[in-house]
């Protein structure tokens, strides 16, 4: 089986690739807020769509305009993946799977460009069109076919690249075993099989950090040197979270899919969570995103079955022994003895054991949306009226 796999490297440019860098970021988010705009426009206009061949032909005519000659300094083929790119978001916002594109700008996760072909890396080197060899902090072998790399720079000033390969790949054996996993606050996660994955003990001590770090940021002048710095500061840490929590997921995932054949958890609303403010919970959510992402990837590589629980799944609140439903639980009981069949009941095992049972379910068939449907309602104290 083939499979796309890709690899993060960070790569050190000189000052003179530094600058070639900055005009392909700004090149590249020029060509994507103005085919924006034209679209935009056409549309408005018109009622006309346009498409990127439409977009591509347009580009080639700018390129001639002496206004925007300095275009011809960055590697066509990138500007072309900026139009790619935009025509992808927009395929994405028709289907209703994204939001309608954004203008980008300059820093907000923006500075980066794709580069989709005419790429080697040679002697711990990288060779892509209209640069010299990049130094390149070679961590494994890239013996892959290459398809394209993306490169970035982070708010910290690092420059990275992600190569994505096309790779010969073998699934795991099979293993004959199934899991719940309930993703929490507490703890990362606990499993129907009883083991618990505790939350790492140095976010929490980042955590900490930031908040002290975010206070002296409030107290800094707007627009001063000093602040600046301090904004630096603060994303360095922002950047040490993100890699240990990521670091972290990767274990995880990576064991639960090589231990188990059909892994089931709950589908959260991650995009409607996001806006808590609460940083603990911010945490959470962020790494139940990234949990859930590296789940179903690695499960598509291995042929191993993912299944998504109905988020209104009344998993905490069901009683995995006899199915009762506690309607009187709150979010501070941990622990709590069924009322019908006397089980005393862990509060987050519990629910990834109705997880598992719920996944096997819809797997066998028998847990139909209506049923969960009517699970719902059961737990909110509805009556269905059929
Ligand atoms: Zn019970």
């Amino acid at each position: 089986m083939l499979i796309k796999k890709t690899y993060k490297f960070r790569i050190y440019p000189n000052k003179n690739q530094v600058e070639l860098l900055a005009k392909h970021f700004g090149s590249t988010r020029f060509v994507w807020n103005y085919f924006l705009t034209e679209r935009k426009q056409s549309y408005l206009e018109s009622k006309k769509s346009l498409t990127f061949y439409d977009n591509s032909q347009a580009l080639t005519v700018l390129k001639k305009v002496d206004e925007f000659n300095w275009l011809k300094k960055v590697n066509s083929q990138s500007l072309q993946a900026s139009l790619k790119d935009l025509d992808t978001a927009y395929g994405r916002f028709f289907k209703k799977s994204a939001m309608f594109p954004k203008f980008k700008k300059k820093g907000f996760c923006a500075d980066s460009f794709r580069c989709p072909q005419s790429v080697k890396i040679v002697d711990g080197k990288m060779q892509i069109p209209k640069f010299k060899p990049i130094k390149l902090n070679v961590h494994r072998e890239v013996e892959d076919k290459i398809l394209f790399v993306t490169i970035s720079k982070t708010s910290t000033n690092k420059y990275f690249v992600a190569i994505t390969c096309e790779v010969e790949n073998n699934p795991l054996p099979e293993v004959n075993k199934a899991i719940g996993i309930d993703l929490g606050i507490k703890n990362f996660a606990v499993c129907s099989d009883g083991t618990i994955f505790e939350n790492i003990k140095t976010t929490k001590k980042y955590a900490k950090k930031l908040m002290y770090e975010q206070r002296q940021l409030s107290k800094k002048q707007k627009g001063s040197n000093n602040r600046a710095k301090q904004r630096k500061q603060v994303a360095l840490i922002h950047e040490k979270i993100r890699n240990v929590r990521v670091d972290n997921i990767h274990k995880f995932t990576t064991q639960i899919v090589k231990t188990n054949d059909i892994i089931a958890i709950e589908n959260l609303n991650v995009r409607g969570m996001i806006k808590n403010h609460n940083l603990a919970k911010v945490i959470a959510d962020a790494s139940w995103y990234e949990t859930t992402r590296q789940l179903a990837y690695k499960s598509g590589w291995n042929s191993r079955k993912l299944v998504k629980i109905d988020r209104f799944f009344p998993s905490s609140k069901t009683c995995n022994m006899c199915n009762f439903i506690n309607q009187n639980l709150t979010l501070k009981d941990r622990e709590w003895i069924c009322p019908n069949c006397k089980t005393v009941l862990d509060r987050d095992l519990n629910a990834s054991k109705n997880i598992l049972k719920q996944g096997l379910n819809i797997i066998s068939g028998c847990g139909t949306q209506s049923e969960i449907k009517q699970k719902r309602n059961e737990a909110s104290g509805f009556k269905q009226s059929l």
